[in-house]
């Protein structure tokens, strides 16, 4: 190994340590900002299960982080998936209704039209 470590690849380091930190980070701070309640469902978290209670982005940007706390909202690991399912239909049949649908329909099933063959048969 050589002695003399290039300066990008520390920073980079660096950088790349400051990056996780933060992402960890506002967690923990949503955790201290707001009561262990899932804001859907109600239910409460403590002690273990406090890691089912998951920091949602509300306007779904995980960039989006202001420190007081304004884009996050606790949502429990359910409730948290239906939020992201729900956002995902919409935008779904917000481009649906503009794009040709047929390519996803397409990708939807490859194996539906080799189905249909094999019944034929
Ligand atoms: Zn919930
Ligand atoms: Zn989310």
């Amino acid at each position: 190994m050589s002695s003399s470590t290039p300066h990008t690849a520390k920073l980079d380091r660096i950088l790349a340590e400051t990056q996780r930190e933060r992402e960890s980070g506002y967690r923990d701070k949503a955790l201290k900002m707001y009561p262990h309640v899932c804001g859907r469902c109600a239910r409460e978290f403590s002690g273990k299960r406090l890691s089912e209670l998951t920091v949602h982005h509300r306007d779904h940007n995980h960039d989006n982080n202001p420190q007081d706390g304004s884009n996050w909202e606790l949502l429990c690991l359910y409730c948290h998936d239906n939020e992201h399912a729900r956002y995902t239909d919409q935008q779904y049949f917000g481009e649906g209704s503009l794009s040709s649908p047929t390519i996803a329909k397409a990708t939807h099933n490859p194996f539906a039209a080799l189905a249909g063959l094999m019944k034929k048969d």
